[in-house]
């Protein structure tokens, strides 16, 4: 390792684990470590700990720098992360100068969306593509932008939340405080929840022995639907069209070329892929918006860990 050129470290943080990874320019990940992220202990320990992590997996060998994503608001200038959901007592921590001093390399910072979807765009799906969108879906849902060939951040960082575009106004409350946001209908929990309101009305689908044992989750919920369960099929045809709504606005606005979606349950596939194509064209307004391609992420887990090291390999 020590004989290449043009080695950088990336690292994804998050709220359960730290992960680092040795990437090299063809966006390849040539040795990893993580560690359990001890996020009760303060900002101050995390840092000591990303250090700890760079430094065994740096060795002897020659790195030009660190790329850290992270959760939260991240001004990409400065570094600073600011409200990380997942990391308490994390009001506003200086991430790029308390790393560099503690490392003596370049260090910079994303938030981990927004790594992900410059992962994307220079080893992914996006390769070559000028303007797209990255959602990923999870326990949050989280956008990425890249116009013009470049991520864009808005004025103070916090663009690309659209996980937090209302899609009903009457809606029930989001964690962000406003009301009927996309997350809230298609977050990792809330797709459970909406699984669990329909069972009451469909005792006899395969998801309620589960829902008893208290371990539905969108996951099942996809092996369900997979086997043919109606309740089931019907959770993830409303998921994806939910999505679909939410998209064909973002699609109004920006026009880019393609959508990648990466994150746990877009695992589901075609379940979600496909009425989440259906609702887009139907919703979306010129017919140039409605050739859009919605295609799956290819970096998949590592995507934030490969784009964090693009920060600093800028291949
Ligand atoms: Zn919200």
């Amino acid at each position: 390792m020590e004989e290449e050129k043009g080695l950088a470290i990336g690292v994804d943080l998050g709220g359960t684990n730290i992960k680092g990874g040795v990437v090299n320019l063809q966006g390849q990940v040539l040795k990893r470590m993580s560690s359990q992220t001890k996020a009760q202990e303060g900002p101050e320990r995390v840092l000591d700990q990303i250090a700890r992590l760079v430094q065994k997996l740096k060795g002897e060998g020659k790195i030009e720098g660190l790329g850290v994503g992270c959760p939260g608001l991240v001004e990409p200038t400065l570094g600073i992360v600011r409200d990380p959901p997942n990391l308490k007592g994390w009001k506003e921590v200086k991430v790029k100068g308390e790393l560099e001093e503690r490392l003596g390399l370049q260090v910079e910072v994303a938030n981990d969306v927004n790594a992900a979807a410059l992962g994307e765009l220079h080893f992914g799906a996006g390769r070559g593509v000028k303007d797209f969108i990255c959602l990923t879906l999870g326990t949050g849902v989280g956008g990425g932008l890249i116009l013009d060939g470049r991520l864009f951040t808005g004025s103070r960082g916090a663009a690309g939340e659209i996980g937090h575009l209302p899609v009903n106004i009457f809606g029930p409350r989001c964690r962000c405080g406003n009301y009927g946001c996309l997350e809230r209908y298609v977050g990792a929990e809330y797709i459970t929840e909406r699984a669990q309101a329909k069972l009451k009305d469909n005792p006899q689908s395969l998801l309620s022995p589960l829902n008893r044992g208290g371990r539905l989750t969108p996951k099942l919920i996809a092996e369900a639907a997979q086997r043919g369960d109606d309740l089931a099929k019907e959770v993830f045809q409303e998921t994806g069209e939910i999505i679909g709504a939410a998209l064909s606005g973002v699609v109004n606005l920006l026009n880019p070329e393609l959508i990648i979606v990466g994150g746990g349950v877009a695992q589901a596939g075609e379940l979600i892929f496909g009425p989440m194509r259906k609702a887009l064209p139907k919703r979306a307004m010129s017919e140039d918006i409605q050739r859009v391609r919605v295609v799956p992420a290819l970096l998949g887990k590592d995507a934030g860990l490969i784009g964090s090291a693009s920060l600093i390999l800028k291949p």
